[in-house]
C-alpha cells in the first residue's frame, strides 16, 4: 500500500504540485485498491465537521468536489501562463493558447471524439444545450433548420436545461414539442419512441442519466433509433461524465453536452461536443471577438469551428482544470469509479427501500445501468425536513424537484430527497444516511 505522507502534507497546506506525483505513486502501488482509499485525502474540503459531525457529502449530482491535482493545474496556469489567447504574438499569449488547445485535445480524447468531431468550450451543460437549441431554431445566413410543422422529441426525464430551451425553440419556429414519457417506474421504452418518430422529427433530445431519479435510459438504442429516422440527436451527459463517460464516437449522436463541476472539475466550465457537420449548422448565440474572420462596419464573416461558437474571452484556467479533471478520472480509472459509485447506490437503494414508508425511485437502476443517484420519498414526511435533519448530522443531500419538475409531477411524487455518490464516498457514509433517514421518518411522521 502507498504511504499517506503525500496526502497528509497536502492537507496540511504544503504545495499541491507534489500531489500529482503522490497520486501517480498511489495508483501505481495500489492500482486495484478499493476506492476511496487514500484518494479521499486529495479532497481537503471533505476533512471537516459540519454541525459537529464529520461531513458526509452526498450531493454530488449537484456538484462534485475538486481534487488537489485539478486545483494545482489551474493554479499553475494562473501563476505561470495567464494571458489572453489567440490575439497575442507575445510568448505568454502563445503559451496560454497552447494550454487551451491542449485542454481541448485531452477532452476530445476523453469522450472518444474523432477527426469528424469538434469540442466547443462552454460555461456548462445549460450553456451548451442553449447553444444547440438556439442555433437550430434561429435564422442565420439561411433559414433556421427548424420550420413550422417540424417536430422536436424530448424525453420526459430531462433536467429543465434540456427541456426549456426546446420549448423556446419550438415556439420560435412554430415546431411541435413531443415528450417521450417514462412509465410509472420512470423508465423509457424504445417502442414508445418508435411511435413518436415521424418524417418531420428533426430533433431528439435525451439525458444519459436522469438527475432527479437516477434512471439511466438505454440511450445508445434510443439515439440510434432517432438518428435512423433522420433526426439530429442531442445527449445531455451531465450526470454521466463523472463515472460512465459516454463514448461519443460510438454513439449515433450529433451533440453531447456536459459540465465540469459534475466531474471533479471547476464550476462554470463545460463543453459541447458535436459532429463537425452538425456543429456547422448552429447559428452562433454569441457574436463578438475571436469568433469572426473579417469585420466591416456593415457586416462580418465568421471563423471556422470551434472558434465560431466561442465568442469572447474563454475561461482558460477553467478549460485547463476541466482537462485535468478528465485526466484525473482516467488516472483513477473510469470503470473503477463506476463500479464504486454503483455499489454505493445499490447499498443505499436497498437500505432505503427497507425503511418503513420509504419508496425508492427507479429502484432497478443499479442493476440495469450505471447510476450514482438514489432518489426517494417517505410517506407523510416532507423531503425538506429530511434534508434539514440529515444536515444536522453532517450529511449533505439535495431535496426538491431537482430542476425536473415535469418528471416528478408526472410520476405523481412531487419533491424528493436525493443522495448521489462520488469516488470519495464510503459505505460508512451510506450507513449514516440510512440511519439518518430511519430516524427522520420516525421523528417527523
Ligand atoms: N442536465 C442535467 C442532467 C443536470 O443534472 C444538470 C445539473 O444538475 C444540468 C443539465 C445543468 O447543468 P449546469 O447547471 O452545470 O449547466
Amino acid at each position: 500500500m502507498a504511504d499517506l505522507h503525500g496526502l497528509q502534507r497536502a492537507v496540511a497546506g504544503v504545495h499541491a504540485g507534489k500531489l500529482a506525483g503522490d497520486l501517480a505513486g498511489y495508483l501505481e502501488s495500489d492500482p486495484a485498491g478499493d476506492l476511496p482509499g487514500h484518494l479521499r485525502g486529495l479532497f481537503p474540503v471533505l476533512a471537516q465537521h459540519v454541525n459537529g459531525a464529520p461531513l458526509a457529502y452526498l450531493d454530488n449530482a449537484a456538484t462534485t468536489q475538486t481534487p488537489l491535482p485539478v486545483l494545482d493545474a489551474m493554479r499553475d496556469f494562473e501563476l505561470h501562463e495567464r494571458a489572453n489567447i489567440h490575439r497575442g504574438v507575445h510568448t505568454l499569449s502563445q503559451r496560454a493558447t497552447n494550454a487551451f488547445d491542449r485542454a481541448r485535445e485531452v477532452l476530445k480524447r476523453f469522450v472518444g471524439a474523432g477527426p469528424a468531431h469538434e469540442l466547443v468550450f462552454t460555461s456548462g451543460t445549460t450553456d451548451a444545450l442553449n447553444q444547440v437549441a438556439h442555433g437550430l431554431s434561429t435564422a442565420g445566413a439561411g433559414p433556421a433548420l427548424l420550420r413550422p410543422g417540424d417536430q422536436i422529441v424530448v424525453s420526459g426525464l430531462e433536467h429543465h436545461a434540456n427541456l426549456v430551451p426546446w420549448q423556446q425553440a419550438a415556439r420560435r419556429c412554430g415546431a411541435t414539442l413531443r415528450i417521450l414519457l417514462p412509465d410509472a417506474q420512470g423508465r423509457l421504452h424504445a417502442e414508445d419512441l418508435k411511435r413518436l418518430l415521424t418524417p418531420r422529427t428533426r430533433i431528439f433530445a435525451l439525458t444519459a442519466c436522469a438527475n432527479a431519479t437516477g434512471e439511466r435510459p438505454p440511450y445508445e438504442t434510443l439515439l440510434a433509433l432517432a438518428a435512423s429516422a433522420g433526426a439530429l440527436t442531442v445527449l445531455d451527459a451531465a450526470q454521466a461524465m463523472g463515472h460512465e463517460v459516454p463514448d461519443f464516437g460510438a454513439l449515433a449522436c450529433d451533440f453531447m453536452a456536459f459540465s465540469g463541476h459534475k466531474m471533479y472539475g471547476p464550476m462554470g466550465t463545460g463543453a459541447l461536443v458535436g459532429r463537425r457537420a452538425a456543429l456547422e449548422r448552429l447559428v452562433p448565440l454569441r457574436y463578438g471577438g475571436d469568433m469572426v474572420a473579417w469585420v466591416t462596419y456593415a457586416d462580418a464573416s465568421f471563423a471556422d469551428l470551434p472558434a465560431r461558437l466561442e465568442g469572447g474571452t474563454p475561461n482558460v484556467a477553467g478549460a485547463v482544470g476541466l482537462a485535468a479533471a478528465a485526466a484525473f478520472i482516467d488516472r483513477v480509472g473510469r470503470s473503477r469509479i463506476d463500479v464504486h459509485v454503483r455499489a454505493l447506490r445499490a447499498h443505499a437503494a436497498s437500505g432505503l427501500a427497507a425503511i418503513d414508508g420509504v419508496t425508492v425511485l427507479s429502484p432497478a437502476t443499479g442493476s440495469a445501468g450505471a447510476s450514482a443517484i438514489v432518489s426517494f420519498v417517505a410517506e407523510g414526511v416532507h423531503p425538506h425536513d429530511i434534508g434539514t435533519l440529515l444536515d444536522e448530522q453532517g450529511i449533505a443531500v439535495r431535496t426538491g424537484h431537482h430542476c425536473a419538475q415535469p418528471l416528478t409531477d408526472h410520476l405523481g411524487l412531487g419533491p424528493t430527497t436525493r443522495a448521489s455518490f462520488a469516488l470519495y464516498n464510503t459505505h460508512d457514509e451510506v450507513e449514516r444516511l440510512l440511519a439518518g433517514v430511519a430516524r427522520a421518518t420516525k421523528v417527523l411522521r
